[in-house]
């Protein structure tokens, strides 16, 4: 499987998926070497070098679908409904979590899968690539969250 993936990759799916170490993404959909196409940051927020990122993946690489798995207990998520004064440029990442925050009250569990939602739906609006792929009928945008307990990932 390496070996056939030393000159190009051809994966069929692009994900954005939280950097919490406890999310393997390959492992979590038992895929190997070359199969997804991996963008991977604290609170699986869209910013403009992930669409960049996932345009490559859905231009010129071809994946057929595009999914953002937020995660039982999600840190960052946690964070941002209570920031505290924390080190360095981490608060940044709490401005892009902040809309799913307004629709789920203090409810953890809710506002991890209203951030899912919410970032695929502004990676369906903001990016004309992936606007008129999923319009062409190419590309499917899905929205899911990983239950650390079970393994899980439930499409929202
Ligand atoms: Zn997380």
């Amino acid at each position: 499987m390496k070996a056939h993936a030393v000159d190009k990759q051809e994966p069929f799916a692009g994900v954005l998926a939280c950097a919490d170490s406890r999310i393997p993404v390959e492992l979590v959909f038992d895929q190997t070497i070359g199969h997804i196409f991996v963008t991977r940051v604290a609170g699986n927020v869209v910013s403009p070098e992930i669409i960049a990122s996932l345009e490559y993946g859905v231009a010129v690489l071809g994946v057929k679908v595009l999914l953002v798995v937020g995660h039982s207990g999600c840190g960052a998520v946690r964070a941002a409904m209570k920031p505290d004064t924390v080190p360095g440029q981490i608060s940044v990442v709490y401005q892009h979590l902040l809309p799913a925050m307004g629709q789920s009250g203090d409810n953890p569990d809710k506002a991890i899968k209203a951030n899912a939602r919410f970032q695929a739906e502004l990676l369906r609006t903001s990016s004309k690539v992936i606007r008129d792929a999923a319009k062409a009928g190419k590309l499917k945008v899905e929205a899911g969250v990983y239950d650390l307990a079970t393994g899980i990932v439930s499409l929202s």
